[in-house]
């Protein structure tokens, strides 16, 4: 079932000398009875399903997850549609909710729901969200989350004036944070990291806005590429260490001045009509008004740590992100897997669609023929509707089915980006051998992963983390496969290596995280097998 959450349209009249988030927005009683369909001005249900059916999550595979994907406009009369098509291209970011909040110099207004991007907002919602500001949010939330109480933007009535915020990433001192702001008499309403960067600007001393937010984004640690909007600015920044991506655009406009774009990847530009201008910088925030785009230097002296695992699989092959095309490292990933552990085959296969750039690359390298052995069910989504009589483990099957004719008799290399839990990999294998392969070698576009991450990806325990618990000899047997190579992580470096020299977080291959603020019983050694 999916909902969606109108919120209301309100004016300066409603600024309140606390902070304050929208009782419309937040509030866990009245989104709980929204949840269960209790009828209400704020609230439309969208995707009813019959009820002799059930939604099965369909096989994620051996995924990880990336949980946000932020937007950002300032100076477009039609903002709202703007955010709309920039979400639209990071949907790849979060598929569980999304949100788009705009200003006209006087209102503030917000949308979010749960579904796609393109199921929230239909025409009629978009006529909703007037304003030549917007920003937006695209989410995944975690299990155990309360999707809609966290969904994003979060619009907000401080000391410093209403403000909306969408951020992507994980804050890392956030049990400190929380407990000094409640001895401080802050009232949290979600759990979401967003609302303490709220509570912080609104309880910090700084005399105007911009000063506070400064203030606020020094003390928090962790990943975070945020937007913001007041009712007459915009706010761009990216946490000291540059942990997530975020993108500055500008679309001319021959009779007024230029839009400014923000977007947690490069690829969202294209379908706006956006210039690339440059990368936001790490411990940078960038302030747009009227009079033009402003910029300080909030934090500095802190060692970069840009995810790696952008590269490898989160972020869309055509995006430009940390300096450097997605495409590129890709491919050159590809290329130093097939230096370093080539094997003789007569086909390279991608496991689609995430390992395709980093297969061409090996098949080049290697001077192996590629193909498209794998076919993927595009209409697949998220969920699969089934007859709850006869729910059955359809696994892989429903996404992938293997050409017959290409695999039969063949020795097959496949090439994936990760193996997370190795279940998925091991129903691959069996489907390409199923097929006919003579031979099934795997390798890996990364080094095994053998740590979570606490910097905004999904990651499971490190129990559940196969390379955590067995060594690649063991997985390969697991995974039933004749070979098993990872990239390495010199050669994963080299490969991401651009001309802006970007150091990398590459935590959850090392286990090294550059913050001090982690979960150790996350990271203590595994204690059960798979
Ligand atoms: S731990 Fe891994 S996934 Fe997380 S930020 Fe670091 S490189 Fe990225």
């Amino acid at each position: 079932m999916r909902a969606l959450l109108f919120q209301g349209v309100e004016g300066v009249a409603d600024l309140s000398a606390s902070l304050r988030i929208s009782s419309n927005d937040c509030h866990p009683e009245r989104l709980r009875a929204q949840q269960g369909g209790v009828e209400g001005p704020a609230v439309a249900f969208r995707n009813l399903i019959p009820s002799p059916y059930s939604l099965v999550p369909v096989a994620e595979g051996d995924k990880l997850h990336e949980e946000c994907g932020v937007i950002a406009i300032h100076g477009h009369p039609d903002a709202a549609r703007q955010a709309y098509l920039g979400l639209y291209a990071l949907q790849h970011r979060g598929q569980e909710s999304a949100g788009i909040a705009t200003a006209d110099g006087q209102h503030l207004a917000n949308i979010k729901g749960m579904g796609l991007v393109s199921e929230i907002f239909t025409d009629d919602v978009l006529a909703k969200l007037p304003g030549e500001m917007a920003i937006g949010h695209t989410r995944y939330s975690t299990t155990g989350d309360s999707a809609l109480l966290n969904a994003q933007p979060i619009r907000v009535d401080s000391t410093k004036g209403l403000i909306a915020i969408a951020h992507n990433g994980n804050l890392v001192n956030l049990g400190n944070l929380r407990a000094r702001l409640e001895r401080d008499g802050a009232y949290f309403q979600t759990t979401s990291d967003s609302e303490i960067i709220v509570q912080l600007i609104a309880h910090s001393h700084a005399g105007t806005l911009v000063d506070a937010i400064a203030d606020s984004l020094g003390q928090i640690d962790g990943a975070f590429s945020i937007v913001m909007m007041t009712r007459d600015r915009v706010f761009a920044a990216r946490d000291p260490r540059g942990f997530r991506p975020l993108s500055m655009g500008r679309i001319r406009n021959s009779d007024g001045p230029d839009t400014i774009v923000f977007a947690s990847e490069s690829c969202a530009f294209d379908l706006l009509r956006a210039e690339f201008e440059r990368d936001v910088l790490p411990g940078e925030l960038v302030m747009v008004t009227g009079d033009g785009v402003t910029s300080r230097q909030y934090a500095s002296g802190v060692p970069q740590s840009s995810c790696i695992f952008e590269h490898v699989y989160f972020a869309r092959p055509d995006s430009r992100i940390f300096g450097r095309w997605v495409e590129r490292s890709r491919d050159q990933m590809g290329r130093q897997l097939a230096r370093e552990s080539g094997v003789p085959a007569d086909l390279i296969v991608p496991v689609p669609d995430s390992g395709v750039t980093a297969a061409l690359g090996y098949a080049e390298e290697a001077e192996i023929p590629f193909r498209f052995g794998l076919i993927r069910n595009h209409y697949v989504g998220r969920t699969f509707i089934e007859p709850e009589q006869r729910v059955r483990d359809f696994g892989v099957r429903l996404k992938l089915n293997p050409v017959r004719n290409l695999l039969a008799g063949k020795r097959v290399i496949l090439i994936d980006d990760s193996i997370i839990r190795g279940t998925t990999c091991r129903k691959i294998v069996r489907m390409v051998r199923g097929a006919g392969a003579k031979e099934v070698h795997l390798r890996i576009s990364c080094p095994p992963t053998i740590s979570p991450c606490f910097y905004g990806v999904d990651t499971p325990s490190k129990r559940e983390l196969i390379a955590a618990n067995k060594s690649i000899e063991e997985i390969c047997r697991f995974i039933e496969a004749d070979s098993l190579a990872y990239l390495s992580l010199e050669g994963l470096l080299q490969a991401c290596e651009g001309e802006e020299r970007t150091s990398y977080c590459t935590a959850c291959y090392t286990g090294n995280y550059p913050t001090q603020w982690v979960d150790v019983n996350e990271i203590l050694p595994a204690t059960a097998g798979i």
